[in-house]
C-alpha cells in the first residue's frame, strides 16, 4: 500500500518518497489510519520495523493541519518519549525528515549534555519534542517545559523503560500530560509489567502484535562457539583479527565487561570503541560516527545502548555474553544481514549460558549450528585440562612473566568443601573475604557441570 493510500497529505507523502519508501511497512499499514483518526494504539514491533514512521507520519500530518502557533507562541503539541539518547536523537532525525515540507518544528532533548542548548530550542517554540524521561522531567520541574498542550503522547520501546528503571520517572510525567490526549504505546516485548501500564493509560486502543519477530533473517550465518567464559576474550580477539571482518557489533552483558573488551582488543590492535550508559552523550555519537565512517572496526555496546545502532554494511555481530532475554537474540544478530546483505553472527556460550541458549534455540525455533572449532566436547576438554593444571579453566597466559598464581575462585574450584573448610580454619579473615567476593558455591558448582557437560 502506498502513503497516499493511506490518507497522508501530499507534502509528507512527498517526503517519504524523496527518502526512498515506496509502500508502507506492515506496522505502518496497520497504524496510520487508526492514528489519523486519533485513535490509542498499542504495538508490539521492534526497531526495524519502520515504527518511527508509523507514529511520526499521523503526528505530523495531524498538526499540519491545524494553525500552528507563531515562534515564541508554540506549545509543545505532542511529546514521543524515548529510553536512550541515542534513539531520541534518531526519532528527532526521522521527524525532520518526515516532516521537511512542513513548517513543523520539533527537537530532543537528553541528559549527559549540558542543557543549555536543549533550553534555548524549547524556548524558540517546538510542536514536537522528542525527550529521555530524565532530563524531562528535569527541565519541567525548573519550569521550562510545560506539557498541557499536548495532543498526542508517545511512549516508545516501553519495556526498555521498565529494564532501565523509568517507571517511577513514567508515572510522574504521565501525571503532567493532559486526560484528553491520544495515547500511542510501542513496546518490542510485552512482559505483564508493560501490560498493566498499558491498560492504565490507553482508552481502547486499537491492538497490533506483529508477528513477533522470533525468527531469524535466513541471510544471516548463525553459530555458536562453545567457550569458558574467561577463554572469551581470547577467541573474540582471534576473530576479530582476521582480514576479512569488514565491521563488527560485539554485545557483552554489562557496561565494565564492554570496556574491558575494547581495552584488550586496542592491545591487539584491534581498532575498537564502547557504547554503554556509562559513556558521556558526545563519547557516544563519536564512537558511533567513527564506526559508521569505518574508522572503527568494532563496536561493543550493551543492549540498552544498541537499540540506536542504525548502521549497514556490519559483517558480524558477536554475543560476547548471551542475552538473557531471547528477543534480544535476535534484535542483536538483526544488526547484521540488513537491507538483503549476507551476515555473520557468532555467539558464546560458556557453561553457565546454556540456560539461555535453550531459551533462545525455542523462541527461534530452531538450534543454532555449533562452530567446529568450538564444540562443547572441546570446551569440556579445555576445562579438564586446565584443571589438571591447577589454572581451573583459565586461558593459558603465554606471555605471563611469572607462574601464574591461581585466582581465589580458581584454587577454590578445585578444592572440595572440607579442603575450604580447613583453609577457613587456618586463615579466617583471608579466605573469607575472597569466599564472600566470589561467591565460591555458585561458580564451583557451575564449574562441574561444565567440564563434565558434552554435545
Ligand atoms: P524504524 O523501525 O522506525 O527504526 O525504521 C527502520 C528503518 O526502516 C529506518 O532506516 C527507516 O528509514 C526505514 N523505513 C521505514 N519505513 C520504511 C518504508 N516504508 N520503506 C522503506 N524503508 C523504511
Amino acid at each position: 500500500m502506498t502513503f497516499q493510500d493511506l490518507g497522508l497529505s501530499e507534502p509528507i507523502v512527498r517526503a517519504v518518497s524523496a527518502e526512498g519508501y515506496e509502500t508502507a511497512t506492515p506496522i505502518q499499514e496497520q497504524a496510520i489510519p487508526h492514528l489519523l483518526e486519533g485513535r490509542d494504539l498499542l504495538g508490539c514491533a521492534q526497531t526495524g520495523t519502520g515504527k518511527t514512521a508509523a507514529f511520526a507520519l499521523p503526528i505530523l500530518h495531524r498538526l499540519n493541519a491545524t494553525p500552528l502557533g507563531k515562534g515564541r507562541g508554540r506549545r509543545i503539541r505532542a511529546l514521543v518519549l524515548s529510553p536512550t539518547r541515542e534513539l531520541a536523537s534518531q526519532i528527532t532525525q526521522s521527524i525532520r525528515i518526515y516532516g521537511k515540507n512542513t513548517p513543523i518544528r520539533q527537537t530532543t532533548i537528553y541528559g549527559g549534555v549540558n542543557q543549555h542548548a536543549q533550553v534555548r530550542a524549547i524556548r524558540q517554540g517546538v510542536d514536537i519534542l522528542v525527550a529521555t524521561p530524565g532530563r524531562l522531567l528535569d527541565l519541567i520541574n525548573q519550569g521550562f517545559i510545560d506539557l498541557r498542550a499536548i495532543e498526542t503522547f508517545v511512549l516508545d520501546e516501553a519495556d526498555r523503560m521498565f529494564d532501565m528503571g523509568f517507571l517511577p520517572d513514567l508515572r510522574r510525567i504521565i501525571s503532567y500530560l493532559p486526560a484528553d490526549r491520544q495515547t500511542v504505546m510501542f513496546s518490542a516485548t510485552m512482559p505483564s509489567a508493560v501490560e498493566q501500564l498499558a491498560t492504565a493509560i490507553l482508552r481502547e486502543p486499537v491492538q497490533i502484535r506483529l508477528a513477533t519477530k522470533t525468527s531469524t533473517n535466513h541471510l544471516i550465518e548463525q553459530q555458536i562457539c562453545f567457550v569458558p567464559q574467561n577463554h572469551k576474550i581470547d577467541v573474540l580477539t582471534q576473530f576479530l583479527q582476521d582480514e576479512s571482518i569488514g565491521s563488527a557489533v560485539v554485545f557483552t552483558r554489562t557496561k565494565n565487561g564492554a570496556d574491558k573488551v575494547v581495552k584488550r582488543l586496542l592491545d591487539s590492535n584491534v581498532q575498537a570503541k564502547a557504547i554503554h550508559g556509562d559513556k558521556s552523550q558526545n563519547t557516544r555519537e563519536r564512537a558511533l560516527a567513527s564506526f559508521k565512517q569505518n574508522r572503527t572496526k568494532v563496536l561493543v555496546a550493551t543492549d540498552v545502548a544498541s537499540r540506536g545502532i542504525d548502521v549497514s554494511g556490519i559483517s558480524h555481530v558477536f554475543n560476547f555474553d548471551l542475552p538473557e532475554e531471547p528477543e534480544s537474540y535476535v534484535h542483536r544478530i538483526g544488526r547484521t544481514g540488513r537491507a538483503g546483505a549476507t551476515g555473520v553472527a557468532i555467539s558464546f556460550c560458556s557453561g553457565h549460558e546454556r540456560r539461555h541458549l535453550r531459551e533462545i534455540e525455542r523462541f527461534i525455533k530452531k538450534s543454532i549450528p555449533v562452530h567446529p572449532e568450538y564444540n562443547a566436547q572441546r570446551m569440556a576438554e579445555y576445562m579438564a585440562e586446565m584443571d589438571d593444571r591447577g589454572m581451573g579453566g583459565g586461558p593459558r597466559r603465554p606471555h605471563a612473566r611469572s607462574p601464574r598464581r591461581p585466582h581465589a575462585m580458581e584454587s577454590l574450584q578445585q578444592d572440595r568443601p572440607q579442603t575450604m573448610e580447613r583453609k577457613f580454619k587456618k586463615k579466617p579473615g583471608h579466605v573469607r573475604s575472597e569466599a564472600m567476593d566470589s561467591r565460591p558455591g555458585k561458580k564451583r558448582r557451575r564449574s562441574f557441570s561444565l567440564a563434565r557437560s558434552s554435545d
